[in-house]
């Protein structure tokens, strides 16, 4: 495993300009698949590109890429196959039917999914002769070829080496390690982050918005609480390695007090409880497990005990 910060592990390649031309597939023309096909052919690459629904790469076409009619044709074509796909699922539905031709490819999956269903479609094409790196890809479409963009990898690291030159034309790199499922891992701890995050962003905009303020003034008091959060997150690291929570800085009855106080603000200007509800009923359990007196951090101890329906 490499650093814990994952900045230390970024690293940023630019252009090819090897004077034999370089050679990519590229599976799956979704916005994202579009963007990391263009940018190879703006890096030189010869660019191999397949679609179900094949007008997707009429564009790519007419800008110099390679159709190919079937998905055994794309993957003759190259050593290096890019899978952008809406899940893993759909990599089965492609690739089953070509299992024979499998053999020696690196697969390199952008596709999102569970770390579960990774390390199972690893083992799968392993199993096939092929080799498959795992790719979380940590921008939208226009943040592909632009080097401060990362994406997480995972797989055996001696083909991730082989071919980083070819990623970084994508993004910046980030390797976590050898397991297939680690590099989706990452990738879906963030998004939790993510989703989390913009809808509570979401929802107090809400109520501001019932009060007459709008996103525009808003805005830098959204932007100054988010951008506060990582000291808050840097504050409490060292006590969550510990599995220590506690309540000098702040205790979850206070927590709780508090988040009463955001629904009932939320019911009074009319606006939908249930997230600020959901946050509510965690902070109950929190209590109701004799959390009161520790820090909120505690209520990761609920987490761990999910409750079965
Ligand atoms: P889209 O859903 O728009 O594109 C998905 C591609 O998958 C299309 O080419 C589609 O083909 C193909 N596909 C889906 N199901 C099948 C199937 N059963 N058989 C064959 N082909 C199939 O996704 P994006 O391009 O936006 O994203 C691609 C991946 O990148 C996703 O996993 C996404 O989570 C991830 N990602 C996306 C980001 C974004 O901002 N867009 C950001 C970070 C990651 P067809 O055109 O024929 O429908």
């Amino acid at each position: 495993m490499n650093s814990s910060n994952p900045k230390d592990n970024i690293s940023v390649g630019s252009a090819s300009t090897a004077t034999n031309r370089k050679s990519v597939t590229v599976m799956g023309l979704g916005p994202m698949g579009q963007a990391m096909a263009g940018v190879f052919l703006e890096s030189g690459y010869e660019v191999t590109v397949w679609n179900r629904t094949a007008s997707k790469a009429d564009e790519l076409v007419a800008k110099g890429a390679i159709r190919a009619s079937t998905v055994d044709e794309a993957l003759a074509a190259n050593e290096l196959v890019i899978l952008s796909l809406t899940d893993y699922d759909a990599m089965y539905a492609i690739l089953e039917p070509s299992s024979a031709n499998l053999s020696g490819k690196v697969l390199v999956n952008l596709s999102s999914d569970t770390p579960e269903k990774v390390r199972e479609a690893a083992k799968w094409l392993a199993d096939r002769g092929a080799r498959h790196v795992t790719g979380g890809v940590q921008v939208p479409p226009s943040g592909i070829g632009k080097p401060e963009s990362y994406t997480y990898y995972s797989g055996p690291r001696e083909v991730f080496e082989a071919h980083r030159e070819s990623l970084e034309i994508l993004t910046g790199t980030d390797y976590r390690g050898e397991d297939p499922g680690l590099a989706m891992l990452y990738y879906q701890i963030q998004m939790d982050i993510f989703w989390t995050s913009m809808l509570s962003y979401l929802h107090a905009l809400a109520v501001a918005k019932a009060n007459g303020i709008t996103a525009k003034q808003f805005l830098p008091y959204a932007s100054a609480t988010l951008s506060s959060l990582p000291q808050f997150v840097e504050f409490y690291t060292p006590r969550l390695d510990e599995g220590k929570h506690p309540g000098d800085v702040d205790r979850l009855a206070m927590g709780l007090a508090s988040v009463e106080h955001i629904v009932h603000t939320t019911e009074d200007a009319g606006i939908d409880t249930t997230l600020p509800a959901a946050v509510l009923e965690i902070f109950k359990r929190g209590m109701e497990n004799g959390h009161a007196g520790d820090s909120f951090t505690s209520l990761i101890e609920i987490f761990k005990n999910p409750v079965r329906s």
